[in-house]
This record gives C-alpha cells, structure tokens and sequence, in this order.
C-alpha cells in the first residue's frame, strides 16, 4: 500500500516460476532493456528528482538475473544482480515501497548500497507494470533518512502512471516498427544455437530465422516466421534464403550476399518476400552477423510491411524512409530537425551534409545494381560511424545526413572517422571500387532554421569539394561572406538576364592553313555598378541556380545572328558557342534547331564547344553530339586534355574538333606539356579533327604550336576579344587580318 512503509504483503515472495515465465515474456516483448537511451524517460526522472527535491532517481527494469537500470539521475550504476539488489522486493510485492530509514529497517540495512555508495536511508519505490505484469521500478532516493513526505509518495505514484503510458504508447508504435540494427546486435550473444533461439526469440512476435552465410540454408526459424511464411519446420529447414526471394530480387540478393564487403554487418532495408503460397508480402529486414553451432550465419528479423504500406499511416512512414537503404529520407530528417531546433532551444546541434565523390562515375559506368549495392554499404558505415542516438538519412542521390547533438569541433572529428572509412575500397564483384567524400558541417546558432542550416551545410559541402574532396569543413565567417555574396549575384543575374546586361565578345581563332577565321563567342556581363564582368565571375552561380538555361538561350540567338552578320566575309570561318554541362541535353537541341530556322544561316557555320566533363554521361553525349551534327552544327571539345575522356569513346563521338587546354600551351616549354600537345594534335589529325591551340601569348608559342602541327591559332598574343562592331571592322582591313597570322 502506498506510504505504508514497507511491503509487508509479500504474496510472490519465492515466486510461481509461470509468473516469472510471463513476467520476463513481457519485458522482452517491450524491448526496453538494451535500447539507446530515450530522452523522455531520461527527462522523466530527472522531473521525478526534482519534484522530490532529490538528486538521487533512477527507473530500472527487472531481468530474471539482472537489475538493469534505463536511467539513473545523481549515480551511474548500469545493473546490478538482482540478488544483490535491495528493491527486488518492489517487483516481488507489486506495491509501492517507501522506506524512511533503511539503516533502521532489517529487511533493508545490510544490503551493500545502503551499507556502500550510494549509501541510500530514504527510498520510495513505485512499481511500473506492462500487460499486468510487474516489470520495474521508478524510484527516488537520498542518503539522509526521513527525506521524503507523502507529497512525494504521491508523485513517484503519479510519474509511474506516466511510465506505463509511455511503455504503452511506445510498444504501440513498436508495432509498426522494425527493430533497429542495434537491438538486433544485441541478441546475438544470446542466440549462438537453437535451444537458446527458441528460448529467445521462438515466440517474438516477428518473424525471425538464422541462416548459414556460407550454404544460405535456414538454420533457425520462429513461429511467427511459420505463420506469416506458410512453410512448416520441416520443409524450412531444408530450405535456403533464396527460396523466399521474389525472383526480381533473387539476382541483387546474390550479389549481395556474394560481397561480404558490401554487405554490411547490420543493415535495415525493405525487401519483397514469396510466401509458400506463392504470393508476396513487403518486408522490412533488419539483420546482424551472428555465429551459430561455430558457424558463421546471419540473424534476421522481418517486419511485414505490406499492411503498413496499404494503410494510410505506413504509407506516410514508408514515405518517410529511404527505400534503398532503410535509412531515414530528406522528408524525415527535415523533420528531425525542425523538432530538434524547436523542442532544445538549448542545446548544441550539428548538421553534417556527406557527399561521396565520384559516384556518379562509378553508377554511369558500372550501372544502377552497383551503384545500389555501394549506397548500401556506404549508408551502412556512415550509420555505424554515427551514434545510435543521431539521426542518419539518405537525402537523395549519393548525398548522406547526420543530425548530432555535438559541437563543431567534436563533428569534426566524427567527420574525420567518416572520410576514414569511406575512404576504404568497395568491393563488388572482383572490382575494388574506390570513392571519397566531401563533408560540410555546421552548428547550430541563435537563429538558425532547418532550412538554413542545410543550406550552410551545403555550402561547406561544396568547399570540401572545391578544396579537392575527401575532406570536411566546418562553415564559417569566412563562408557565411562568400554564401552572401553568391546570394547576391545570383540575385542581380535574375536581373540581369530581364535588364538584358549580358553582351558577347568574340574572339578570333585563326586557321593558320587557310587564313579563315573563327570566332569564339565569349560571354560578359555589363554590371551597371561593377563594370564588365567576365565569366568566371558569375557563371558558377547562373549555373547553380539554372539561370544558364536562360542566359544560354540569348547567347545562341546572339551568336547565330552575329554569324549571320558574318556570313558574307569570304574569310569568315564561323562563330564557336561555349554551352555548359548543364545546357548539354536534348532541349539544347531543340534550342538550336530553332535558331538556326529563325536566322535562316548555313548551320556549318555554328560550332558547339563542350567540355570534358559533358561526356561524363556517354550515352547523353552520343545522341547530343549526334543530333547537333547532324543538324550540321559543328563540336569541339574545349579545355581538351584536362578531363577523363577516355580515347576509345572519343573515336566514337563525331565531334569536330579539340581545343587543348591553354594550361599546356602556357607550359609548352616543359616536356610534359609538350609531350600531351603533341599527343593531342596527333590525336586530332590521326581522327582529321580540327585542333586548336587557346590561350596563345607569345610569339614562341605560336611559332612552337604551328611547327608541331597545329593549324588553329588563338590567343590573346593574336587577338583579344572584341565586340561585334570590331570584329566586323576587323574582318573589312584585309591588312590588319594578315598581321595576325604568324
Ligand atoms: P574558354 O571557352 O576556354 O574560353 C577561353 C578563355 O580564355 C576566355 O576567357 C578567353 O578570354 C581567355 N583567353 C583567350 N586567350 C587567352 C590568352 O592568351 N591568355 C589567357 N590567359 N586567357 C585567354 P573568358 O572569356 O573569361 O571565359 C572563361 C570561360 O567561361 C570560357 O573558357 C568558357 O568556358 C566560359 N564561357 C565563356 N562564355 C560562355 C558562354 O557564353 N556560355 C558558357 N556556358 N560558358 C562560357
Ligand atoms: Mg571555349
Ligand atoms: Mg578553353
């Protein structure tokens, strides 16, 4: 009875073992023992604490060897034997235990913490039931006697209602939800062969089996498995994983199972299953290496997830995870975050953005079941790196989020680990795959909003990636100025673009063979403040915000109607238009084939210059770059030399000519360089392409370059760009024309 004294019923006192039986059937069905810690229960005790005006709380549940305590405010005992422990006695009685001076009660004061740390005289003990059954303790304590009054009786009363609430409440949503890797983890000590299988997990309400990671025959399987799964033992038993696959996902499954490297020692992901019956049902699959009899094996929990996902409810929690991974989304971790930013106004909060480098490459070349396979395995050592408590969640692509409790400082240490392990080759297949990442963090400050702290996350991100990936950074001052400055100019450009402030120079490019010259159409932008912007200035951000579409657009009408301005000069060779990575696709084009029936020109006077990296997508390249030929468009790969086009898919591209890199043209007087011009320019003439040299500055260079056999001269030693006006005057002085020519 509450605030008797003591529990002087003591009705289980030795205990019917079917009681026990049950009792510990109900824990084990709540799954609070070897859980992360949960902020609400750590929150509730600590309020217990202090509604008693103690420091000493702690709420411990009751195993059948072990007192495990979830939470203790003032000390930090995990467990202690249940033997050992005083308070068994709350779980015996099932009543409410208040002992005002346990140094004076003999049931209590030899036991070892009242006689040792933490040395308890007061303590008031309320039982927390679950289904009926007595499965712990909230208790508050005090090393002075007589420290409690029946106010506080009362509260312990009323927080322990609170408990078994949100015992309630939480084994409600545990129903929806399948168990984490962590709790996974856990059991395989306790699950090395079948008896202890059975004795564990046989009657869980979820299917859970064991299989041979070397036969992947079934070693193990629990009722609810035989329920849900329509087989009977015996069958099962000589059955293997692969015989409930559905068969779409028989192949990935191998090759997953194939790469132990891939595989990841605990992962979370949703599955499709074939029952005996031959239907299927949607699985959630969380599972964990294990050893079982000394063999190697894994040990797997399934959550079906096919009501879930036809309910209203599961549709908004499958919408809310990452499909692939079995990680949280962008939709979640927003959320997460928002919550995380409202509900701890207080505490530190850290957002780190991780980004693998070069995975893309890997996904064009190696295709999307490789590419699968590598997310997989990446998400998983990131979860791992993470702390159980972190939020973790694949926001799209080949991009990665943590939300962390930490400081900047401390992130970058987690984000030092990550890199570290990311780092380590993919193995799939035969192939070692082997990617990076670049990291962005950020922390937390006074008004900081989800939004904007992924938007500075990013922005780290991509200094990361500037800096040459691989790395992390932590945004800053110095990056907050930059993000400010790009916020601007992308903001001027939109005006801009409607202001029409972008004109074209245009550059000659001299045909050292027939004297015809080309024009290279350079983009500016007339700032009404900052004078005449070059690109470099302002192109990343039009990119970035898309803006180049638009610009991209003007810069073809302009400079198909200079070419149209042009035609008529016997030595005009045509006009060469730079076109981004992002503007190289089929709407570039549609773009081109309408005008170039606009202007009504000869389309052979239009050369396209792309860069390497718009061939990173071959097959995107091959129907680009074959559509604009054959509209009769020229194309030339400018930059050439600087990227990763391979010389066998070069051969097959019908691009018209390259432009080498002005950075070897700068360093001719290397070998080196020399050695990979004339690599290019053989390469060119071997292909019968047109090959440029850009970024000419001396008279030497020129000289060099033309007796190496390259026929297309540009360069500011010949001309700078100009404007439209001048390039006409230019190309009416036939003697100004031929002093350009070396
Ligand atoms: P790019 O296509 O390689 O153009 C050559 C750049 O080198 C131009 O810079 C040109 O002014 C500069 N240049 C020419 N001769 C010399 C020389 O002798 N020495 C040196 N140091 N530089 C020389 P600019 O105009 O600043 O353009 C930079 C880049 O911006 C271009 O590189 C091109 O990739 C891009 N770009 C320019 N206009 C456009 C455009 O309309 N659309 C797109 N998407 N990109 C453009
Ligand atoms: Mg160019
Ligand atoms: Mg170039």
């Amino acid at each position: 009875m509450p605030g008797d004294g003591g529990g002087t019923t003591d009705p289980v006192a030795g205990g019917s073992a079917d009681r026990e039986a049950q009792r510990l059937l109900t824990l084990d069905r709540l799954d609070i023992i070897y859980t992360p810690r949960e902020q609400v229960f750590d929150d509730l005790v600590a309020l217990v604490a202090e509604h008693c005006s103690t420091s000493f709380a702690a709420l411990w549940f009751m195993e059948r060897e072990l007192q495990r305590f979830k939470v203790s405010v003032g000390f930090s005992l995990l467990e202690i034997d249940r033997e050992l422990g005083v308070f068994d006695r709350v779980v015996r009685s099932g009543e409410l235990i208040s002992v005002p001076d346990a140094s004076e009660d003999v049931r209590f004061a030899g036991t070892a913490q009242v006689t040792g740390p933490p040395f308890i005289r007061s303590y008031i003990g309320g039982p927390v039931r679950a289904f009926g059954e007595v499965v712990g303790a909230l208790c508050v304590m005090s090393d002075q006697p007589d420290a409690f009054t029946a106010k506080d009786i009362a509260s312990v009363q009323r927080f322990t209602d609170f408990v078994e609430a949100l015992l309630e409440l939480r084994w409600r949503r545990s129903q929806d939800e399948a168990p984490s890797a962590h709790e996974v983890r856990m059991m395989v000590p306790m699950v090395t062969n079948r008896s202890q299988f059975d004795d564990r997990i046989g009657r869980h309400r979820r299917p859970a089996w064991v299989y041979s990671t070397e036969t992947l025959r079934f070693l193990a399987v629990n009722e609810a498995f035989i329920d849900q799964y329509g087989w009977d033992r015996e069958q099962i038993l000589s059955m293997g994983i692969l015989d409930i696959r559905d068969s779409d996902e028989a192949a990935l499954l191998e090759t997953t199972l194939r790469n132990v490297d891939v595989f990841p020692e605990t992962m979370v992901r949703l599955w499709r299953h074939r029952r005996s019956d031959g239907t299927s049902i949607h699985v959630q699959i969380t599972t964990t290496e294990c050893v079982f009899y000394g063999i190697p094996a894994r040990l797997v929990f399934a959550t079906n997830a096919s009501a879930r996902l036809a309910s209203d409810h599961g549709l908004m929690t499958a919408a809310r995870r990452d499909q692939l991974t079995g990680l949280a989304n962008r939709q979640q971790f927003n959320e997460a975050l928002a919550g995380a930013l409202d509900d701890f106004p207080e505490r530190q909060l850290t957002v780190m953005l991780i980004d693998l480098d070069r995975f893309k490459l890997v996904n064009d070349r190696c295709g999307h079941d490789t590419g699968d396979l590598i997310l997989v395995a990446a998400a998983s050592r990131i979860a791992s790196t993470a702390r159980q408590t972190d939020v973790v969640a694949r926001l799209g692509g080949d991009e990665f989020a943590i939300l962390c409790p930490l400081s900047g400082e401390d992130a970058q240490v987690v984000a030092h680990r990550l890199c570290e392990q990311l780092r380590q080759p993919f193995a799939v297949g035969d192939t070692q795959h082997y990617l990076s990442a670049s990291i962005g963090i950020t922390g937390r400050s006074a008004d900081s909003t989800a939004a904007s702290m992924l938007v500075e996350a990013d922005v780290a991100m991509y200094a990361s990636k500037q800096a040459g990936r691989d790395q992390s950074t932590v945004f800053d001052d110095e990056l907050k100025m930059r993000m400010d400055e790009l916020a601007t100019i992308a903001h001027e450009l939109h005006i801009a673009l409607d202001a029409d402030q972008f004109r074209l120079d245009f550059q000659p490019i001299i045909d050292a063979q027939s004297e015809r010259v080309y024009f290279e159409a350079l983009l500016r932008w007339h700032h009404p403040t900052r004078g005449v912007l070059a690109p470099n200035a302002f192109l990343a951000v039009a990119e970035e915000c898309g803006l180049i579409i638009g610009i991209g657009r003007d810069v073809m009408r302009d400079a198909v109607q200079a070419a149209r301005q042009l035609a008529d000069f016997p030595h005009f060779g045509g006009v060469c238009v730079n076109v981004s990575v992002r503007q190289f696709n089929d709407a570039l084009l549609a773009q081109m084939h309408e005008v170039l029936a606009e202007a009504h020109i000869d389309p052979g006077l239009l050369i396209v210059e792309i860069t390497e990296s718009a061939l990173a997508q071959p097959e995107l390249a091959q129907l680009v770059v074959e559509g604009l030929r054959s509209m009769g468009v020229g194309v030339w790969i400018d930059d050439f030399g600087t990227g990763y086009s391979s010389l066998s898919r070069l051969g097959r591209l019908p691009v018209t000519g390259l432009k080498i890199d002005q950075s070897f043209v700068a360093a001719l007087g290397e070998t080196q360089s020399r050695c990979v011009t004339q690599t290019i320019i053989d390469l060119g003439r071997g292909l019968d392409l047109a090959v440029v040299g850009e970024g000419i500055e001396s008279e030497q260079q020129a000289r060099t370059l033309q007796q190496m056999g390259c026929r297309y001269l540009q360069g500011y030693h010949l001309m700078r760009p100009m404007p439209l006006a001048d390039v006409i005057a230019y190309m009416d002085a036939p003697s100004s024309r031929e002093a350009s020519v070396v």
